[in-house]
């Protein structure tokens, strides 16, 4: 089995872990066609029901946000709807291979994108939620384009050679090696994972403390029962699976209106193909009052104002320093491989982190500190200095990070 065929098995038996009779989608884009076909085999060949397709187009999808009628931003149709809502209602597996020129949509109406992103989140309400309860099976891996690869090596001679290059550093990124079993080295993987994701659940703090020579000064309220999550996820069929591929990172939900102090940015942030770089937010009892970025602060500014919960962090993720992705100095411009260099944040609607919160209201959830919004973007702030220290309920300090890795 070739290196190719071992990601896709990968994919669909440990990201997926597609079940005998299972329907499964994968939405891929159409540069990626030969591996979205092994991925398929690969489901077929572990007892699938059926594969459907849902075919992206970087280049159409630029045209369309260049000179679609501009209404079509304000509204998503019918097929569409029922497409993602009932296939998550009936609890498909949902693979999405992601791959785009990480500049496909600079120079959009960001009003477009903006509206085009409510109108979406809203229509498929249902399928996310389904995918951010874990109701149903998903797994996000990408594989590389030439617009996307040429970005991430801008110096290398030939598009081949982009190719090859990224390639190799998405293999390393998700452990797919020439002499060993992924599936094998993906369980280990995720024990490894699971042993923070506890500890950190059973400490139980109250605040975590961030402190880097950057400038970060962070003091992050976590809520009541909190719990933390890693590496892999129970669908409510029972279905185990692991939503990222890469994945190295140990998060919870922070406090909505806990978090105080100075957060700074240890990575540039790809939004929308715009490059978000060198910025900082300044937070107060949870609200971003204050951001300021040398590059594509509008940017910045538009993607926190797009409804009340945008300005309130959703997430907070422990990676250590010492990570294949971080140790491989690549920017990859994608946010899937750089959250998992480094410890991040994001601004947002925040994953159901507290005991039972699955089956609350978004209002109930609220009510328990979660953050709602129809946004989710993350941000890197792990350095090799990175101090983070935990406070228990009773005050007692605990290290947690030393020099950008775990201290237990
Ligand atoms: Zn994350
Ligand atoms: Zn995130």
């Amino acid at each position: 089995m070739n290196k190719l065929e071992k990601y896709a098995r990968l994919l669909v038996e440990v990201g997926l872990n597609v079940q005998k009779g299972q329907t499964v989608i994968i939405a891929a884009p159409v540069e990626c066609a030969a591996f979205a076909r092994m991925c398929a085999s690969a489901a077929y060949a572990v007892g699938c029901r059926e594969v459907i397709m849902d075919w992206g187009d970087d280049y159409l999808a630029r045209q369309k946000y260049l000179h679609a009628a501009d209404e079509v931003f304000d509204e998503v149709p019918e097929w569409r709807k029922n497409f993602y809502n009932g296939y998550a209602r009936q609890g498909a597996g949902f693979l999405r291979i992601s791959a785009s020129d990480p500049e496909n949509l600079k120079g959009v109406d960001p009003d477009r994108l903006r509206r085009a992103s409510i109108a979406s989140g809203a229509a498929l309400s249902e399928y996310r939620n389904a995918v951010t309860n874990n109701g149903t099976p998903w797994c996000i891996a990408s594989v590389p384009i030439p617009s996307w690869a040429k970005r991430v090596f801008p110096d290398a001679k030939t598009e081949q050679e982009a190719m090859e290059k990224l390639w190799e550093k998405i293999f390393a990124a998700v452990r797919v090696e020439d002499e060993t079993d992924p599936v094998q080295l993906w369980h280990e993987h995720i024990k490894r994972l699971s042993y923070y994701r506890d500890k950190l659940t059973e400490y139980n703090f109250k605040y975590l403390h961030y402190t880097n020579s950057l400038g970060t000064d962070l003091m992050v309220e976590l809520p009541e029962n909190h719990f933390w999550a890693a590496g892999s996820e129970i669908s409510k069929g029972g279905i185990e699976f692991v939503a990222n591929m890469p994945t190295e990172e140990i998060f919870s939900a922070p406090k909505f209106d806990g978090v105080n102090g100075k957060i700074v940015a240890s990575m540039p942030l790809v939004k929308d193909g715009n490059i978000i770089d060198n910025f900082y937010m300044i937070l107060k009892d949870g609200k971003i009052v204050e951001v300021h970025a040398e590059k594509g602060e509008e940017i910045l500014k538009n993607a926190i104002s797009i409804d009340e919960g945008a300005s309130y962090l959703g997430e907070v993720a422990l990676v250590p320093y010492d990570s294949p992705i971080q140790n491989s100095k690549t920017l990859f411009y994608s946010t899937l491989f750089d959250e998992n260099a480094a410890c991040h944040f994001a601004f947002g609607e925040a994953y159901p982190m507290v005991k039972g919160s699955d089956e609350m209201t978004p209002e109930e959830q609220k009510a328990h500190g979660l953050n709602i919004s129809k946004t989710h973007v993350d941000f890197m702030i792990g350095t090799a200095d990175l101090n983070i220290v935990g406070i228990t309920h009773d005050g007692e300090k605990i290290p947690v990070f030393v020099n950008g890795n775990f201290a237990f």
